[in-house]
């Protein structure tokens, strides 16, 4: 495991700091958004405080101290139906680079929505969730529930092509992830990431608790995907940013309202503000959201959107 204070990506020890994030405030969120069943994990932790940081070496954000995985909260999610998004965009993107007969690994297949649009014969998909693989298995499709870990001792060298999707932000060791994934991949194999991009509007929501651990442990950009490509001695083949999507148009506009706001009132704009006046700005921000979010549903109007992807060839 990373020291204590180290990126948990590249161990530098230089980082610029960000927010300094009450427990209380991100228990609060966590509990209005999956309800009183969230709080125990919150109540147990001996900090108070989490401190999120920008890696002054890899550009990775991360949070210290670091909040373990609450298996409740990811059973909690799981019963969402939104939470195994069906990406379309990542999954067309991703197909247009993988050959028709590759072997292909998906790392996190959730319900295997991905691998009902994948056209290849041979696929295997790592899930650790029982009650997903229960899903893709109803659909035909059979997903493995040992970790990748264990999976990269047994396939050395074994794919064509290893794709994540959405699945990065979550693990709490990257670096040791990212090697396992990379010993299960052949020479000239493709490894296939989407992650939320944090030079997007996502990177600045207000009280995304989502975006925050126990869920998300690590935030993620361009720049890092350049250091990981340097340090893993990859190439970064093809780099696609998503164009903001129709049911993310009125949060990106509440977003860019709030920001805006808090720069007329000279108020400093936060990641986690539950003070009355933030509350007030985002209830004026959500009418003019909703109103303009007509407009810039134009196509040539639309921004950067929420996901990142990125394919990396090995050499
Ligand atoms: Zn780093």
């Amino acid at each position: 495991m990373p020291k204590k204070h180290s990126c948990p990506l590249c161990r530098g020890v230089k980082n610029k700091f960000i927010e300094r994030i009450s427990l209380d405030d991100l228990s609060f969120l966590y509990e209005k958004q999956l309800g009183s069943s969230a709080r125990p994990l919150f109540t147990k932790s001996v900090f108070n405080y989490l401190k999120l940081l920008k890696c002054g070496r890899c550009g990775l954000k991360y949070f210290q101290p670091s909040l373990r995985s609450s298996r409740q909260i990811d059973y909690l999610l799981e019963t969402k139906d939104w939470y195994f998004l069906d990406n379309k965009e990542e999954f067309i993107q991703a197909i247009e680079n993988i050959a028709p007969k590759s072997k292909v690994l998906e790392i996190g297949a959730g319900n295997g929505n991905f691998a009902s649009k994948l056209a290849s014969r041979y696929y295997r998909g790592l899930e650790k969730s029982r009650s997903a693989r229960e899903i893709a298995s109803s659909k035909g499709i059979k997903l493995l529930g040992e970790s990748l870990f264990e999976h990269s001792k047994k396939n050395k060298n074994m794919y064509d092509a290893i794709c994540m999707f959405q699945v990065l932000e979550h693990i709490s060791n990257p670096n040791a992830f990212l090697k396992s994934a990379l010993r299960c991949l052949k020479a000239n194999g493709k490894l296939i990431i989407s992650v939320p991009n944090d030079d997007s509007f996502v990177g600045v929501v207000l009280n995304h608790e989502l975006n925050f651990p126990p869920v998300h442990k690590t935030r993620w950009n361009r720049e890092v995907f350049d250091f990981i490509a340097k340090k893993f001695g990859l190439n970064i083949e093809k780099l696609y940013l998503e164009k903001l999507r129709d049911e993310h148009l009125e949060w990106y506009l509440e977003t860019l309202f709030v920001n805006n706001l808090n720069i007329l009132l000279k108020r400093k704009s936060r990641l986690i503000d539950l003070s009355w006046q933030a509350n007030i700005l985002v209830k004026v921000a959500k009418i003019f959201a909703r109103f303009l979010a007509k407009g810039i549903s134009l196509k040539n109007m639309r921004p950067t959107g929420a996901s990142l992807t990125v394919v990396m060839g090995k050499n």
